[in-house]
C-alpha cells in the first residue's frame, strides 16, 4: 500500500522544520510495511494534485504569505478547494492554515486574499501568540491531547461552518480568547501547532495517515508501534505546561 503525500509550497512554508511531519508520516507508513511517495510544489510548480492521498502545507510569516498570493490564483486555489471537497486529508499549519481560510490581514492592515475552503478569516495584531501550548482534540477525532509550539500574530475566528480542532488547555490556539484551536472541516486538520509536531503526537499522526488510508484503500489496519520514547516526550510537555499553570 502507497500513499501520495504533496508537500504545498516547501520553498516558502516551511518554518520550524515543518517538512518534518512528512518524514514522521513516511516512517510510521514503513514501519507497518506501507509507502510513501512524495511529491514537493513549490511556487510555479506545473506538477498537480491529483492522485494526492495527504497534502501537507507548512507555516511562513507575513511576507512569505504574501509572496504566494500570486500563485494561488493562478489556479492552486481551485485546484486545493476540489481536492479539499474531494476529501482528500491535509494538515495545514498556521500559515499554511491561515491560507485555507478567506483571508489574512496583517496588523499593518495588508490583506491577502486567501482560497476560503474553510470558513474561517485571520486578523492580525502587533502581540504575537508565542510559546509551548498544547490542545485536546474534540472526541469525534480521538480526543488525545496535541503538545506543540505556536508562534503567530493572527487571530483566527471560525465560521459556523468549521469546526474547532480541539480546545486550548494551555497557550492561545486560535485566538487566545475564544478557547479553540485549530480547525477541522472533512478530512482537513488544520493548527497553529508548528516545527514536527507529528513525532510527539504519535495518536494524531496516526489519525492522519487512518484517514487517507481509509478514504484510498477503504480501511485502514494501523498495527500498533513501539512508541515510548515519542509517548515520553508528549508526556514531558504535558507535564511541563501543567506545572507552569501553577
Ligand atoms: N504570518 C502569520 C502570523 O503571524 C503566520 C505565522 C506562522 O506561520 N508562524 O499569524
Amino acid at each position: 500500500m502507497k500513499l501520495k503525500i504533496c508537500h504545498l509550497y516547501p520553498d516558502v512554508l516551511n518554518l520550524y522544520g515543518d517538512g518534518g511531519n512528512i518524514r514522521c508520516l513516511t516512517q510510521r507508513l514503513r514501519w507497518r510495511g506501507m509507502e510513501a511517495e512524495l511529491v514537493k510544489l513549490p511556487i510555479g510548480s506545473g506538477e498537480s494534485l491529483a492522485g494526492a492521498d495527504l497534502i501537507f502545507i507548512g507555516g511562513g510569516q507575513d511576507f512569505e504569505q504574501q509572496v504566494l498570493l500570486g500563485d494561488l490564483h493562478r489556479g492552486r486555489d481551485k485546484e486545493l478547494c476540489a481536492a479539499i471537497e474531494d476529501g482528500v486529508t491535509v494538515l495545514a499549519i498556521c500559515g499554511g492554515y491561515q491560507m485555507l481560510g478567506a483571508y489574512y490581514e496583517t496588523h499593518d492592515g495588508q490583506r491577502c486574499d486567501f482560497i476560503g475552503a474553510l470558513d474561517l478569516y485571520t486578523v492580525g495584531a502587533k502581540k504575537r501568540m508565542i510559546g509551548n501550548y498544547m490542545f485536546r482534540c474534540a472526541d469525534a477525532l480521538g480526543g488525545m491531547t496535541v503538545v506543540g509550539f505556536e508562534n503567530h500574530s493572527g487571530r483566527t475566528m471560525l465560521g459556523s461552518g468549521a469546526e474547532p480542532l480541539g480546545k486550548v488547555l494551555a497557550g492561545f490556539g486560535n485566538n487566545g480568547s475564544d478557547g479553540t484551536e485549530g480547525a477541522h472541516y472533512k478530512n482537513v486538520f488544520g493548527t497553529y501547532s508548528h516545527g514536527p509536531m507529528l513525532p510527539k503526537n504519535p495518536d494524531f499522526a496516526d489519525l492522519l495517515l487512518r484517514t487517507a488510508l481509509e478514504r484510498r484503500f477503504g480501511r485502514a489496519e494501523l498495527e500498533p508501534l513501539d512508541d515510548a520514547l515519542e509517548r515520553m516526550a508528549h508526556d514531558e510537555m504535558c507535564a511541563r505546561l501543567e506545572r507552569e499553570k501553577t
